[in-house]
């Protein structure tokens, strides 16, 4: 999308700029009906209308998540951690997958150390395979980087294409359709998962489906995914595909999460605490701990390879009324009803939770120019 301000001069070459400039030549179908049968309204971007900016750190590893037990003498860890951008995404999935493992211990009480996403769901369905669960957090939601997230299904950005082997391909394969199975049990305004359909924009010709990556495995849950005509929509870009896809809500979805957990093991099944060290997290009662720290894993367990991608999210006022999600050339627009998530930044290596006026501003006038070219 940071194309997007090249818009009126791709308008000029292209020919189309009387459609652009309103001159009389109407598309056929000048924008697509959204699910409720309506059209797709422009969103409103300006300063004034901006509620928060958010900092997250993306806890990323080049070559994937870190999935595995290993034992320190009478205790089990169960590492879940390091999902980068794509922790929402796969959260169902790598819970059920180190669920799996701590079913192998033969042990009934469980401590999940981490109260984002990872260590929310693990705990959950923990705690319906009967174990008792303690979760133990140094913060709890909204104060997690999953509450940070954009957050919309897109499990591929859990690593890098060169670094990964085909056995971790085979590991993110079955949690991303684990994770999009589990999801639309919790589709709804009580956990806020719902459909959207989502519009990949773009200068430059889009293959029909990803041909390669991670994203050639999974094209058949994007549902209805198809190249429009540019009389088919209302965007200033000429190839536009669209698809449906899962999006979440961070604060409301991580909320009734810990409401679960704390209704089916009780309010003391939460306890914040923070782990300085490996040995103090051994020195717990429980035979089991899931690792589910994120970023936090780096400290305590000395994971090199794992770091920091910061993002920040510019979030305007809500328009319920807009209900499609657009993505392309490094910019994103997400709505939901605690606002439209406007991004996305990605700086590696920085740790620092301060926002940039400058990704802002770029951000900010990138969106403006597209949507304010829009039909
Ligand atoms: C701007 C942005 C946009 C994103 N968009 C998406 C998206 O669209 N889709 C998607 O799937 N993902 C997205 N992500 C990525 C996603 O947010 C992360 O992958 C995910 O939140 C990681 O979850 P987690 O539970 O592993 O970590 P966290 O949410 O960081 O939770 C870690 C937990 O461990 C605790 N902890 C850490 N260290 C200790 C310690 N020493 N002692 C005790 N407790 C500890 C923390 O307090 C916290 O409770 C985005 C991220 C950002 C920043």
């Amino acid at each position: 999308m940071h194309e997007m301000v090249n818009r009126r001069t791709w308008l000029k070459t292209a020919g189309l700029a009387a459609v652009g400039a309103g001159l009389g030549v109407h598309c056929a179908s000048p924008l697509e009906p959204n699910p409720n049968g309506t059209q797709l309204r422009r969103v409103h971007v300006s300063r004034n209308r901006i509620i928060r900016t958010t900092v997250g750190l993306r806890p990323t590893r080049p070559s994937g998540f870190v999935l595995r037990s290993e034992t320190f003498g009478d205790k089990t860890i169960i590492h879940n951690f390091g999902h980068g951008g794509s922790g929402m995404s796969l959260s169902w999935g790598t819970a059920h997958l180190a669920m799996e493992l701590a079913l192998e211990t033969g042990a009934s009480q469980v401590a999940v150390v981490g109260a984002g996403v990872v260590g929310l769901s693990t705990a959950r369905l923990l705690q319906q395979k009967g174990y008792q669960v303690t979760v133990y957090a140094k913060d709890l939601p909204p104060r997690t980087t999953s509450n940070m997230s954009a957050a919309y299904f897109g499990p591929t950005g859990a690593s890098q294409p060169d670094h990964t082997t085909p056995e971790f391909e085979n590991v993110w394969h079955r949690a991303t359709r684990l994770s999009h199975r589990y999801f639309q049990d919790y589709l709804g305004d009580e956990y806020g998962v719902r459909w959207v359909p989502y519009y990949l924009v773009s200068h430059s010709q889009n293959p029909p489906s990803p041909q390669r990556g991670l994203g050639r495995l999974i094209t058949d849950l994007y549902p209805e995914t198809a190249q429009l005509d540019p009389s088919e929509h209302p965007f200033p870009t000429p190839y536009v595909r669209r698809r449906w896809t899962l999006q979440f809500e961070p604060s409301v979805y991580l909320n009734a999460l810990l409401r679960d957990v704390r209704l089916a093991s009780g309010p003391r099944s939460v306890v914040v605490r923070e782990f300085t060290n490996l040995d103090e997290l051994l020195m717990l009662d429980e035979p089991v701990i899931m690792n589910c720290t994120g970023l936090g894993a780096k400290p305590l367990f000395g994971d090199e390879e794992l770091h920091p991608v910061k993002g920040q999210l510019t979030v305007l006022l809500p328009q319920p009324e807009v209900n499609y999600a657009v993505v392309g050339g490094g910019l994103h627009m997400l709505p939901r009803r605690d606002g439209i998530i406007l991004g996305s930044t990605r700086e590696a290596n920085d740790w620092t939770l301060e926002p940039s006026e400058k990704q802002m501003e770029r951000v900010m006038n990138g969106n403006a120019e597209f949507f304010d070219a829009m039909t």
